[in-house]
């Protein structure tokens, strides 16, 4: 790694405010919201369009630079950390909306737009762009992409692969690849640009997208349901896609999360009765349509009524139905609050779920009785986070040592389940021993050798996913 004439390339490249090498504005960029990891970047760099990008690449490559794409660092596995002396290249400069099509209807946009002023520049030509959750008003089209990001809107719109139309990225090698962005059919040969999507940097830089976008739903109404056990939840969520028209959302939370979010934000308890009670609680988000008051929804609620339902709220008022999703939204920050914490972002087969959670109350209970367990997630999806909690002051070597044990049981567990050990965020840096829980040895040869590929020196976030 030749640091000194990388640097010295650059500078004939990129404006001298666009390398930074101050130690604390490096340190902020290194990290991602994991608590995992130190940071270590060795250089920050800012390029303005592809074609820095490109030479960036190049220069890395005759270098050997280690390099970590950077978009908002919201990402919960370790992918956009840098902690060996790898240089950052941050996309938040490319963040210009470059066209939109109505015809298709598409927006083109760079790599370094925040999620959601893409949403509301969508919104104000009268469209929207589904891909939603508590972090967009920090991450980038970049990141949700490398990522392929889910989020709230799942169960209705599918994950962002199913609304990219084009992909400009730079591979490893530093070659630009456009691929076709105004065409709905296009069958000729391999669609690579499937390859860069969820691809967590490790096999090209992408500079932007042309994402499809759609009709705005109509008004919603959201329903906030408490069940007393998770079965009748699971009952509701299958009544819920039999039954009902338009859903948007179907999020789940238990009671400990509930307690955690209306201490941490000072918010009201929705039923007061139960407060104290253990239950499991249902974020339900229905577009108004005919369907919302005639015997469909009649139909639901007859039919979920039946199961073990304690009580019940709705709202179609703005405000109101804010308030409502602070319940679900605000736990992932009031976790990370509240002390040392471990999350996990896992999906299982949704007929699994009941007996998947029993399981893993149990092992908590039997062996990590010094951690509280919070499980929510967009439970419609089949994924749950899973999140253990430990007291501030708790020893941070015995935290790590203990969590160690805990995910290798889990994933043992997920295995068995045929699930999944990363729903949405990816496995970067945290996940990447426990891949063959979820991969097998053949896939990731595979895997392996579209890195070789795209990547021949390994100079694209290295030691990410898997170590070559
Ligand atoms: C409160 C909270 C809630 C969240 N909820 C959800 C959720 O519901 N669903 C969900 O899917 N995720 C969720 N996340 C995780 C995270 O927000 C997403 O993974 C998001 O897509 C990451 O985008 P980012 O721009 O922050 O990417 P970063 O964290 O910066 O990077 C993520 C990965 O992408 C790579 N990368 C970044 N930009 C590029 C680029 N231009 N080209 C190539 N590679 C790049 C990085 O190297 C890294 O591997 C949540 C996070 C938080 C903090």
């Amino acid at each position: 790694m030749n640091l000194q004439s990388f640097l010295k390339k650059l500078q004939n490249t990129l404006d001298q405010e666009d390398i930074v090498q101050d130690p604390e504005e490096i340190k902020a960029y290194s990290l991602d919201r994991t608590k995992d990891f130190s940071s270590g970047g060795s250089l920050l760099l800012f390029p303005r369009d592809v074609s820095q990008v490109q030479e960036i690449i190049l220069y890395a490559n005759e270098d050997k630079i280690p390099l970590v794409p950077s978009g908002g660092r919201t990402g919960y596995s370790g992918g956009a950390v840098a902690s060996n002396h790898e240089v950052i290249v941050s996309l938040k400069k490319m963040n210009q909306i470059v066209e939109f099509d109505s015809t298709l209807p598409a927006i083109t946009a760079e790599a370094g737009v925040i999620t959601k002023t893409l949403q509301k520049e969508v919104e104000t030509r009268g469209y929207y762009f589904p891909i939603d959750f508590a972090s967009s008003g920090s991450s980038m089209i970049g990141g949700n992409i490398a990522t392929n990001a889910g989020g709230i809107r799942v169960i209705r719109y599918g994950p962002i692969r199913n609304w990219i139309l084009g992909l400009e990225v730079v591979t490893g090698k530093g070659e630009i690849l456009k691929f076709i962005s105004h065409l709905f059919k296009n069958n000729t040969g391999y669609d690579l640009k499937h390859c860069f999507i969820g691809s967590e940097g490790t096999l090209g830089i992408i500079t932007q997208a042309t994402l499809l976008v759609t009709k705005k739903p109509k008004d919603s109404i959201v329903y906030l349901f408490a069940f007393s056990d998770l079965k009748s939840v699971l009952i509701s969520l299958e009544i819920s896609k039999k039954v009902l028209e338009g859903i948007l959302c179907f999020e789940f939370f238990d009671s400990s999360c509930l307690r955690l979010v209306c201490n941490r934000h000072s918010l009201s308890y929705p039923f007061e009765e139960l407060k104290n009670k253990e239950c499991w609680y249902v974020l339900l988000e229905i577009e108004k349509s005919e369907y919302i008051h005639d015997d469909l929804f009649e139909n639901f609620l007859n039919e979920i009524y039946n199961t073990n339902l304690l009580n019940a709220t709705y709202s179609d008022i703005e405000s109101k139905k804010k308030e409502l999703f602070r319940y679900r939204e605000d736990i992932s920050e009031a976790v990370a609050m509240s002390g040392k914490f471990h999350k996990n972002d896992i999906s299982l087969p949704i007929k699994c779920i009941d007996d998947f959670v029993n399981e893993l109350k149990e092992i908590v209970i039997q062996n990590f009785s010094d951690f509280k367990l919070f499980l929510f997630g967009h439970l419609g999806d089949g994924n749950i986070h899973i999140n253990l909690l430990a007291d501030s002051l708790y020893d941070e070597n015995l935290f790590k040592e203990k969590i160690s044990v805990f995910d290798e049981i889990l994933y043992k567990k997920i295995f068995e389940y045929k699930g999944s050990i990363s729903a949405e965020h990816g496995i970067g840096l945290l996940k990447k021993k426990f891949l063959p829980y979820s991969k097998t040895k053949e896939e990731i040869n595979y895997m392996k050798e579209i890195k070789k590929l795209f990547d021949p020196n390994c100079i694209l976030n290295p030691g990410k996913i898997f170590d070559l």
